[in-house]
């Protein structure tokens, strides 16, 4: 039980996720001081950040300034800060530029790309994990078909363009299946000088199937849907290097002007900053009440928590692991503040979804497995219904019916810079091109 509190509760909240941001909405109605700290201004979505990587939403339909959020509740304070450390014995959240005291504090500060030690690959293959990621795999997305398109305009041979998506997991799935679907359907008729559903989508997966996590009857499902869609699967591919413009998988080198990383995330290095033992993936381990051992007055939740369920299985990294743990933490805060004694957290586990691409999709609620439409309608549905805001319910929904029907996809800019690492290394403008498609070539195994 932590020392009792004399005044007005002060509770700091990093981060402003789907654990961060539950847990300060079921607490703004208390008698209690919440500072929410995230080195971004806006909550983001992260289930719907391929949607902005593929063009079919714009940033500001799947995120909402955290301030916005809040702005009928005098006693929440966001602050635009990253948390850089904590002092547990003075009860102090660390930034740069300034200490936050607190009562209690919750970290749900996420989970970050991994590399398996290969930060290096990063330039090359960029991950999905910010609406900044999802602008910058759009860019590498739309700008390889303009090269592609001025260099056949300027006399170069026109050969079948690579895209690869390393990863099987439930955000390479839907990258690579809806990456299939843009080629195929949207910019099919718009090229004048190359075909663009002549690309090939190339899904590597070093384990033995797709969506690993799932039952095998959705994997295999899944499988035949992205097949069908266009995406060439390849399972038991391990990634043992990765360079500007190309991967190798052992011997084999895949020329590819777009590499994308979904297979690893690694705990926020902020768990370690906490001081107490962490699992081999970075997230800190907790007790049964998602407190730091030795620390009530600390919570983990999210991401960033290790903890097993009731059958002893390790939580998932997935939003209502981290929505449920907000809120309960919240209430346990709730619970203390009045006088009652703290419960273990419990979680509820409403099934799982994963969408592959139009009317393409899986979904396990308990015993019931589903595929195909009914699957990708409720994916959709569910994910409109959580998308923070009305407005941005209201938007997606609209979106996602006009590109339902017509195969557009309105969010079609290019921003930033008009390059892509190993472009001009691959296909020199005015020369021939070579060929795209594997090439064996002599390698160290990397890793
Ligand atoms: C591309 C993608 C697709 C996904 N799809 C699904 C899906 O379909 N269904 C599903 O259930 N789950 C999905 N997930 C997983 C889900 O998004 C996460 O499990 C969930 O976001 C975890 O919530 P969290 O609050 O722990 O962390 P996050 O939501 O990641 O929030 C962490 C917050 O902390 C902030 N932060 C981090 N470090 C600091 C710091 N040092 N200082 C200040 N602020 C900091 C970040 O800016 C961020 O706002 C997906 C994830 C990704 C990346």
């Amino acid at each position: 039980m932590p020392t009792p509190i004399k005044s007005t509760p002060r509770v700091v909240i990093v981060g402003a996720g789907f654990g961060g941001l539950n847990a300060a909405r079921a607490l703004a109605r208390e008698k209690v001081q919440i500072t929410i700290v995230d080195r971004k201004n806006h909550h983001t979505f992260q289930p719907l950040l391929y949607q902005v990587a593929t063009a079919g939403l714009s940033p500001g339909e799947i995120a909402a300034p955290v301030r916005s959020v809040f702005r009928d509740h005098a006693n929440v304070i966001s602050l635009l800060e990253e948390v850089d450390g904590f002092d547990l014995d003075r009860r102090v959240v660390h930034t740069a530029e300034q200490e936050l005291p607190y009562d209690y504090v919750i970290v749900a500060a996420g989970a970050t790309h991994a590399y398996f030690g290969h930060d290096e690959w990063e330039p090359f293959a960029p991950g999905l994990k910010t609406i900044e990621d999802a602008l910058e795999i759009r860019r590498r997305v739309l700008l390889t078909f303009e090269l592609a398109e001025r260099q056949a305009a300027a006399g170069a041979s026109n050969e079948p363009l690579n895209f690869v998506v390393v990863g099987a997991g439930p955000t390479g799935v839907e990258l690579a299946g809806t990456l299939a679907e843009i080629t195929r359907h949207v910019l099919a008729h718009e090229f004048h000088n190359i075909d663009p559903a002549r690309a090939r989508i190339i899904l590597l997966e070093g384990g033995p199937r797709v969506l690993p996590a799932y039952p095998e009857d959705l994997s295999r499902s899944a499988e035949e849907q992205l097949r069908r869609l266009g995406v060439e699967v390849r399972a038991s591919a391990l990634v043992t290097s990765v360079e500007a413009g190309a991967v190798r998988v052992g011997e084999t080198r895949i020329v590819a002007p777009v590499v994308l990383w979904a297979a690893g995330v690694a705990a926020s290095p902020l768990g370690k900053k906490l001081g107490t033992p962490v699992d081999r993936a970075g997230r800190v381990l907790v007790e049964p009440d998602l407190s730091l051992p030795g620390h009530p007055e600390v919570f983990v939740i999210g991401d960033l928590a290790s903890l097993k369920d009731k059958h002893g299985k390790m939580l998932p990294g997935v939003a209502p692991v981290a929505i449920q743990e907000g809120k309960y933490v919240a209430k346990t805060i709730r619970r203390e503040l009045a006088g009652q004694p703290r419960e273990s957290f419990l979680y509820w586990d409403k099934g799982s979804l994963a969408t592959i691409g139009r009317a393409a999709a899986v979904a396990q609620f308990g015993k019931i497995h589903i595929s195909g439409f009914v699957a990708w309608l409720s994916w959709l549905f569910i994910h409109i219904f959580f998308l923070i805001g009305f407005r941005n319910r209201v938007l997606v929904f609209i979106q996602w019916a006009w590109s339902y029907v017509t195969y557009e996809r309105g969010a079609r800019l290019i921003t930033g810079a008009t390059t892509l690492p190993g472009w001009s290394g691959m296909y020199p403008a005015q020369t021939a091109v070579p060929k795209p498609a594997e090439e064996k070539v002599p390698t160290a195994r990397a890793g």
